[in-house]
């Protein structure tokens, strides 16, 4: 079976006897690859390689840099399928799904290809007598990511090709569940000219996140996955003096006023609780009906839910494919049955489903409750599967009281006609991504996703301006060139702060 290996220096390269884990096709419930588990000792070469390409790298100038990068847009743009085909077989989601996944990734490079324009310093003449200041942005260094299974293309992406124009190097450590998209960008980065070790990855586990998080060469850490870890990463990344930026979990609300055009409402939740299985972060898992939008609501999502199509996500008209591993299932369909035990109404019951062909498949059906109360485990924690909790209140304050209660706040949506009460709802909200009449308000690559309170640790968002922030480091600079003989310069030791005259 093949090995998915470290890529190290511009090498594929693994060491004999290493650890492995397998990599499964969840469709099939089987393995369908290995993949390698790196000890300290391989993300401590991983670290030296981006080490000794930095100088260089940092070096380049901007423009120049950009156009390796705009070479790598341009073959990813030839490579869109081979991720994708890549996306469906590790992780699942349907190809039209991976797909757009991969589409989101290129926008970040074609946000990072405007680079020499993003690190235009600020210049300011005479702010004393013959002396001028300005200020430039300088990249930190080898800097790492550590990323999520649920997007192994796109997450990644919001990471290296920003952090890569500002000219730091970089260590990806990608998901072990689907590994196989990180050294696609590694061959394509390579192909694009990128010198050998400014782009490495490390594939593994906990053991290669704790040798990145201690390594003392290595700047900054961005982490995204579930709120435990990044509460964690960001702890010990932080304490050993490096700079972190960690998005965590997510529990995201669609609130329903009873003005609501319902039928748009409907096919938003539908497509944002069940696409991709509900494993987005920003997948809608509540929906709160307010009024008299519930019992209109509800009749609507059953029908729908209990229809949805799932198979394989190569298979033709799939609209869901399978959850990830066979924990996974597990972990949901358990959820399931404390919903019923704690009183939520099973409208859909999603457990036990099976699909034609695909006998071991990891697959649970869409499933709707109804009458949701938050003080049940379903409302609590983030499922991330194909669940739907609808939770009923009388009015949009108690909505927005309920979701600012919430200890995530990622991301957020409103259905309504009214923009008063729309108005009132974004500025009241305590959640960094909020969709109006927009299910799944996910910023634009030039603009910058985070979430707030549980849902991300540290001060910068991804990607987009926020992103150029985090991968550099401002520096002020103030100078002066007196004549020979001419102005203050050797006027002897100035004691007291100087005051402007
Ligand atoms: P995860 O936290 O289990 O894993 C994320 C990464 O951390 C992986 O690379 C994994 O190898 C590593 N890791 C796992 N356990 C670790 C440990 N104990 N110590 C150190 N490293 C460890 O997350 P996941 O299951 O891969 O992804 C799903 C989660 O990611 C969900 O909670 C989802 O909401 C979240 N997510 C958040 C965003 C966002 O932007 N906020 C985006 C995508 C996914």
């Amino acid at each position: 079976m093949n090995l998915i290996s470290h890529f190290i220096d511009g090498q594929l390269t693994h060491a004999e006897g290493t650890r492995q884990a397998d990599v499964f096709n969840p469709a099939r419930g089987e393995p369908c690859a290995r993949v390698a588990l790196a000890e300290p000792r391989d993300v401590d070469a991983a670290v030296r390689a981006a080490l000794k390409a930095f100088p260089a790298w940092a070096a380049t100038p901007p423009l120049a840099r950009a156009r390796i990068l705009f070479k790598y847009l341009q073959l990813c743009q030839q490579h869109v399928d081979e991720f994708a085909a890549m996306v469906v077989r590790e992780h699942g989601k349907t190809f039209a799904d991976a797909q757009g996944e991969v589409a989101r990734g290129i926008e970040v490079i074609e946000f990072a290809v405007g680079i020499p324009q993003l690190l235009k310093g600020e210049f300011t003449d005479q702010v004393a007598r013959g002396i001028d200041a300005w200020s430039m942005r300088q990249p930190l260094g080898v800097v790492a990511g550590i990323t999520p299974f649920n997007f192994p293309v796109m997450v990644p992406m919001w990471m290296f090709p920003v952090a890569l124009a500002c000219g730091n190097t970089f260590v990806l450590k990608p998901s072990e569940r689907d590994p196989s998209a990180s050294l696609l960008h590694a061959r394509l980065l390579k192909e694009a000219g990128l010198p050998d070790g400014v782009f490495n990855v490390v594939q593994g586990d906990k053991v290669a996140v704790d040798a990145l998080l201690d390594h003392p060469d290595v700047q900054a850490i961005s982490f995204v996955g579930s709120t435990p870890i990044a509460e964690a990463i960001y702890a010990r990344g932080s304490a050993s003096g490096k700079r972190v930026q960690a998005l965590g979990g997510a529990k995201n609300h669609m609130v329903v006023m009873p003005d609501a055009d319902m039928a748009m409402a409907v096919d938003a939740l539908v497509g944002a609780a069940y696409g991709s299985a509900g494993e987005r972060c920003m997948a809608i898992s509540v929906a709160v009906a307010v009024g008299d939008a519930g019992d209109r609501l509800v009749a609507a999502l059953a029908g729908r839910t209990a229809s949805l199509k799932i198979g394989d996500g190569m298979a033709e008209g799939a609209e869901m494919g399978p959850v990830i591993t066979a924990a996974a299932k597990e972990r949901i369909e358990r959820l399931i049955g404390q919903g019923v035990e704690q009183g939520a109404t099973l409208v859909v019951d999603g457990r036990g489903h099976r699909v034609d062909g695909c006998p071991n498949g990891f697959f649970v059906g869409g499933t709707l409750f109804d009458h949701v109360t938050s003080d049940m485990t379903i409302y609590q924690e983030e499922i991330f599967g194909p669940v739907l909790c609808v939770v009923r209140l009388p009015d949009a304050g108690s909505a927005v009281e309920l979701i600012n209660a919430n200890e995530y706040g990622n991301g957020v949506a409103i259905f309504t006609r009214d923009g008063g009460v729309a108005r009132e709802f974004v500025r009241q909200i305590e959640v960094g991504m909020v969709g109006v009449n927009v299910p799944l308000p996910v910023p634009m690559a030039f603009n910058s996703f985070g979430g707030w309170k549980r849902s991300l640790f540290g001060d910068h968002h991804a990607y987009g301006p926020e992103g150029v922030r985090f991968y550099t480091r401002h520096k002020a600079v103030m100078e002066r060139w007196p004549a020979p003989g001419k102005g203050d310069a050797g006027g002897g030791a100035q004691f007291a702060f100087p005051q402007m005259k």
